[in-house]
């Protein structure tokens, strides 16, 4: 089963999608995510001139010697271009093995260790009323975990709060956050982390009052505090007992997080921008957080995080694998294979994609009573649709980014 042909596809049905198709000698073809949202084409610079030429020839049934093979044989390790393009390949490898013994990918991987995975979505508002309506809508969308964010007074524009409606193609219309926008230039936004310290946890005694305890809650502070604010929000929003408080900290400085943790026991999930073993490895082994939110596309694939995750065993440390919409639905797909098998599975992020999207990645996943499930089709359960992705290509896109009010960057 030789690798004879990969190709790098570039599609932007309701945003840009990288997607590496391998196929073999005996036809059999596999699909990767290669998605670095706002830098895409870097990645696929990387796949194309470096990535593709070395795949030619190789055997395809031996994931983890190309795995070793790409991420040592470059001597340049890590980072989030190189750990995309090899997560590309890991994926499409396994989507070949999976359809060469006729097995959904999460059989390879051991089996299901559940009937489905818990699955959070995004409510937001720009006040209590509009954030109510959004927390109804996901509960009458079977949503079992809500991610909460809404709006500062006196900010202009927040992470997590949908600017407008989007439309999404098939006429559908939907408010939801979508951060990177098409245009020339990233979009410059506003923060101040002190009006935000004093609001947030008024809007979670709002929610709980209005909602019951019983709901799991979210909530994602995006990097943007200190260590000691970030300790004071954990303690302040104890009383309403959240699910997790993700990236509350700039992610870099592991040792950032044991001060978090000595002041409060408020849930603590990171990992989002991180690319290897390597940046969890303090806070895994000190168990200074609570779950994983590495992505498969952004792990170096399915053998890479599975290890990481398999680590975080140890320590009774769950999985809360990243999923907005700029996972495509093959690293979603490859998520929830992953997120089946493992015993340490705790959530999955899931932002539905637009219509637009579902026409380009034909999907086999299924969401019934709050729950994802991968569903049984050999590999990882989804085709990309040549005819459909050629309609839509690339359009310069950037996530935003964040000055305070004296005019300094912040962290976005
Ligand atoms: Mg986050």
């Amino acid at each position: 089963m030789i690798i004879d042909k990969a190709e790098v596809i570039v599609t932007s049905p309701n945003r840009n999608f990288v997607t590496l198709k391998l196929t073999t000698d005996d036809g059999l073809t596999g699909l990767g995510d290669a998605t670095l949202n706002g830098r895409e084409l870097a990645v696929v610079a990387y796949l194309t001139e470096h990535v593709v030429p070395l795949l030619l020839g190789r055997d395809a049934h031996r994931i983890e010697d190309t795995w070793q093979f790409l991420y040592r044989s470059a001597y340049w390790r890590r980072g989030p271009v190189t750990m995309a393009a090899i997560a590309a390949v890991d994926m499409a490898l396994w989507d070949i093995k999976g359809k060469a013994a006729g097995m959904p990918v999460y059989q390879l991987l051991g089996g299901a260790s559940r009937n489905g995975l818990l699955a959070y979505g995004h409510a937001s508002g720009t006040d209590l009323p509009s954030l109510f309506d959004s927390v109804r809508d996901h509960l009458e969308q079977g949503f079992k975990a809500i991610r909460i964010q809404t709006a500062v007074p006196g900010l202009k524009a927040i992470y997590g709060i949908a600017a407008q409606a989007a439309f999404t193609g098939g006429g559908e219309e939907r408010y939801d956050h979508e951060p990177a926008r098409r245009g020339a230039k990233p979009v410059e936004e506003d923060w101040e982390t002190r009006p935000y310290l004093l609001h947030l946890p008024k809007v979670f005694e709002a929610v709980r009052n209005e909602f019951g305890p019983e709901i799991p809650l979210l909530h994602d502070g995006h990097h943007r505090m200190t260590p000691i604010q970030a300790a004071r929000l954990g303690k302040d929003l104890e009383p309403y007992d959240l699910f997790w408080l993700e990236d509350c900290t700039p992610a870099e400085n592991q040792e950032a997080l044991r001060l978090v943790r000595q002041h409060t026991t408020t849930p603590l999930a990171i990992g989002e921008i991180f690319n290897t073993v390597w940046d969890f490895k303090d806070i895994i082994r000190d168990q200074l957080i609570d779950y994983v939110r590495g992505a498969v596309t952004h792990m170096g694939g399915i053998t890479a995080l599975k290890k990481t995750l398999d680590y975080a065993a140890l320590y009774q440390i769950k999985s809360g694998m990243h999923g907005p919409t700029d996972i495509s639905p093959v690293g979603m797909a490859a998520a929830m294979h992953l997120g089946l098998a493992i015993h340490n599975f705790g959530i999955q992020e899931y932002m539905k994609h637009g219509a637009r999207t579902d026409e380009v990645f034909q999907q086999s996943f299924t969401w019934q009573d709050g729950l994802l499930h991968p569903g049984d089709q050999p590999g990882l359960g989804v085709e990309l649709d040549l005819d459909e992705a050629g309609k839509y290509p690339y359009e310069q896109a950037y996530l935003p980014y964040n000055r305070l009010s004296d005019g300094t960057v912040h962290d976005w």
